[in-house]
């Protein structure tokens, strides 16, 4: 018995039928003494619906009107969601985000939590209401409402296992845990049984979907340990936490990350502090540059080429054409990332060769590498991502 967290994916509410699934997994747990609060996202694709709907009328809407119409796909879910528990016949509330105490920053659409105010669900704990909490908004200091970014519920369910001190955090979605690769995309994907936040981070950031990467950085901080399981298989999921046994695993996971833009600035003109000049001005537009290569320079020039997210490759380009002359920039978006990623691999130098050739044997071209202690990514081709994925995912991991 205890306080336990419990987070439901959007396709784990996405019809009524799911609805009252979910309902069942939380009276159950409920049954058996524990207090219960339940996050939840907006049901099926209705986030994406949204934008879409938002999009035929001004694709440059105001960020904030965005977000005061996306929270609403997580106001239908907890509604629904309570209504089902109350045809249970059991004690339920739902509540919005700022109801529960969600205060964030004012970065619409990539807001951060910078507190919750735990009251009002503690009030509702001790009646013993079950607690049904929208995921994914908040409030800001002009009381206005703001969203967390996508896949930003896992991390309201994380924040509220810390603020709460929960006992538990369970993440369910609709695949049975963590796999070494995405599971709908690589058949011989294996599940794992435990993986260190460390590795999840990188999983996540690098492109595993499964959680969303904030969520785990948070969990890391508040030593909230996570169970990634399936709403729809009541079997025992992934465990993320600080430390886990190593399954005889050189590597925990491939990922494929298709949100790449590749800018290449050529025949830069190689003088001192116009890598300092290029990258401040990008950085001071927010934008997050990922990989950097550069040439060494001939004939007083030389190449830089670097990646950013694909909606800011474009971005980049008008930035950088405004200040740098003599020079050619282009920018290819038709490139993905791959990265295998796992804490084994620091103290086993072949490891990268391994994956070289497993995208040499598939004949793909790799057009820039970045490694550290834990990962090895690599940009290829976007028509080859997959083929790569399965590749290398089949030259570290054996088939049983
Ligand atoms: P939810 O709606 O529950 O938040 P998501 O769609 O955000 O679910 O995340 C679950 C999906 O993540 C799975 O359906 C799966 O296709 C994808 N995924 C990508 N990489 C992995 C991985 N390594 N392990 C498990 N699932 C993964
Ligand atoms: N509904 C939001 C999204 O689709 C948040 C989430 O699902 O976590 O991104
Ligand atoms: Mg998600």
């Amino acid at each position: 018995m205890g306080l336990i967290v419990q987070k439901f994916g959007g396709s784990s509410v996405a019809d009524a039928e799911r609805v009252m699934n979910v309902a069942r997994i939380v009276t159950d747990t409920y049954k058996q003494g524990n207090d219960v609060v339940v996050v939840v996202s907006a049901q099926g694709d209705t986030t994406d619906d949204l934008i879409e709907k938002a999009n035929e009328i001004n694709p440059k809407a105001a960020k904030r009107e965005m977000d005061q119409l996306l929270a609403a796909g997580e106001q239908i879910s907890i509604s629904l969601l309570a209504m089902a528990i109350e045809s249970l016949g059991y004690p339920v509330i739902s509540l919005l985000g700022w109801q529960a105490g969600f205060n964030t920053n004012s970065i619409y659409g990539s807001a951060r939590i910078k507190n919750i105010k735990p009251n009002r669900l503690q009030a509702e704990i001790a009646k013993r209401n079950i607690v049904v909490v929208a995921g994914f908004q908040g409030i800001n200091r002009y009381d206005d409402l703001t969203t967390l970014g996508r896949g930003g519920s896992d991390t309201s369910a994380v924040a509220i296992a810390a603020a709460l001190k929960a006992d538990k955090c369970q993440i369910f979605t609709d695949v049975e845990g963590v796999y070494t690769a995405d599971p709908r995309k690589v058949e011989n994907a294996k599940k794992l049984k435990e993986i260190t936040y460390d590795e999840m981070l990188e999983l996540a950031t690098l492109g595993a979907q499964v959680l969303n990467n904030r969520s785990v950085e948070m969990a890391k901080k508040y030593g909230v340990e996570l169970e990634v399981l399936s709403s729809l298989n009541p079997i025992p999921g992934t465990i993320v936490k600080e430390v886990a046994k190593m399954e005889k695993m050189l590597i925990r996971g491939v990922t494929k990350d298709k949100d790449v833009a590749l800018v290449s600035i050529l025949n830069l003109q190689d003088t001192p502090g116009i890598a300092f000049k290029i990258f401040s001005k990008l950085s001071s537009k927010n934008i997050n540059v990922d990989i950097i290569l550069q040439s060494f320079g001939r004939d007083g020039t030389k190449d830089i080429v670097f990646t950013v997210s694909k909606d800011n490759g474009p971005v980049a380009v008008e930035l950088l054409e405004g200040m740098l002359d003599d020079c050619k920039i282009v920018c290819n978006t038709e490139v993905a990332k791959v990265s295998i990623v796992g804490a084994g691999m620091e103290s086993h130098p072949g490891t990268a060769s391994k994956m070289f050739e497993a995208l040499y044997e598939s004949n793909i071209n790799i057009q820039m590498i970045s490694t550290s202690e834990i990962k090895i990514s690599v940009i290829i081709d976007a028509e080859s991502a997959d083929r790569a994925v399965a590749a290398v995912h089949k030259a570290f991991i054996p088939n049983d």
